[in-house]
């Protein structure tokens, strides 16, 4: 108990996460009366860094087994591009998410991948608010240790126009909380992300992607 006292007065004091990882904490469980109180810092995944880190209590009734969620993406206008992209988190909420597509009519070529504030597909994939960005950051790529939730890079599609692709990555939840991306919007863009380093205004908004290509909502799998 006295750990966790002292713990959560770091916290409260702001220090940041690399100082906590400097004193050994990475993914630290106490118990809090029957409830367990999880610390976890990122790295989800190996050797990515970051200075982001949660506290929370696990809720009496938390599900933990795995979790799975499918987008169904489909053209925006007269583009005929296509596609399913699955979601699996083996072990929710702060497990890392395993995102592996499999689009086909693309423009051959690097196309920026994101996912969106919002599902809401009523006037297609052009008004989803922004890139999903719970921790009110700048845009960036899928291994900087600071970016958007919604992030993920660049996919690249062959000649044939098709792309395959496997991605895992450390911040997106399907299982709740902060980082949760169910209900929201994945597009795939017109033109390459420059990660954030393209020195234009866009560049830390959108990446400078372009346009929607194709988008579709992530949904739970029955
Ligand atoms: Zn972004």
């Amino acid at each position: 108990m006295l750990t966790v006292l002292a713990l959560c007065g770091l916290l409260a004091s702001g220090v940041s996460g690399a100082a906590l990882q400097a004193v050994g904490v990475r993914n630290a469980l106490f118990e809090l009366g029957n409830r367990p109180l999880i610390i976890k810092m990122f790295p989800a995944v190996e050797n990515y860094q970051s200075d982001l880190y949660e506290v929370y209590a696990e809720p009496y009734t938390y599900d933990l087994r795995a979790i799975s969620a499918v987008a169904v993406l489909q053209g925006e206008g007269e583009n005929s591009v296509g596609g399913e992209i699955l979601f699996l988190q083996r072990h929710p909420p702060t497990g890392p998410v395993l995102v592996k597509g499999n689009l086909t009519d693309l423009p051959a070529g690097k196309h920026g991948l994101h996912i969106y504030q919002s599902g809401d597909l009523r006037q297609g994939c052009e008004k989803l608010g922004a890139h999903f960005n719970p921790y009110l950051l700048q845009h960036g790529g899928p291994s900087d240790p600071l970016r958007h939730v919604g992030d993920l890079g660049n996919i690249e599609a062959g000649e044939d126009g098709s792309v395959e692709f496997n991605i895992v990555d450390p911040l997106l939840s399907l299982g709740g909380g902060p980082r949760s991306v169910v209900g929201r919007a994945i597009v795939v863009t017109s033109n390459p992300d420059d990660l954030g380093r393209g020195g234009t205004a866009d560049s830390l908004t959108t990446g400078d992607s372009g346009k929607p290509l194709a988008c579709g909502v992530i949904a739970y799998v029955r």
